[in-house]
């Protein structure tokens, strides 16, 4: 059973969690954990039913999990972004010169790779 419950719109242009565009609004906590729990659980506990911004990914990953606070699901994607990333994270840097002496074909995978990877360094950062 679903209701309606009175969720604060906190949302914005940016992921709460990472700072990407977010293409999608998070109930914190999750609509399904308001419902199997009753409002009642929430009112008496004085947890606040919230509405943020969040990317997809970001969302995936909080999925129906029980977490109440915004920081505690903030730690808990940066936590599951640095699990999901680790090869990538783990690229070494490499300098110009290595670059220019690699075949194209192979300079264009590496570079590809460490542009994923500072863009996922900066949302594990935010
Ligand atoms: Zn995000």
């Amino acid at each position: 059973m679903r209701t309606n419950f009175q969720y604060k719109d906190r949302t914005s242009s940016i992921c709460y969690y990472c700072g990407e565009l977010p293409q999608s609004v998070d109930h914190c906590p999750a609509i399904a954990e308001v419902d199997r729990k009753g409002i009642e659980y929430f009112k008496k506990e004085r947890i606040p039913l919230i509405l943020i911004s969040a990317c997809y990914e970001c969302n995936q990953i909080l999925s129906d999990h029980s977490i109440h606070t915004l920081s505690a699901r903030k730690l808990f994607i940066k936590k599951a972004l640095l699990k999901k990333y680790k090869k990538i994270l783990a690229m070494p840097t490499w300098e110009e010169e290595e670059l220019r002496e690699l075949s194209d074909e192979l300079r264009y995978h590496v570079e590809i790779g460490l542009k994923a990877k500072s863009a996922i360094s900066l949302r594990i950062l935010w």
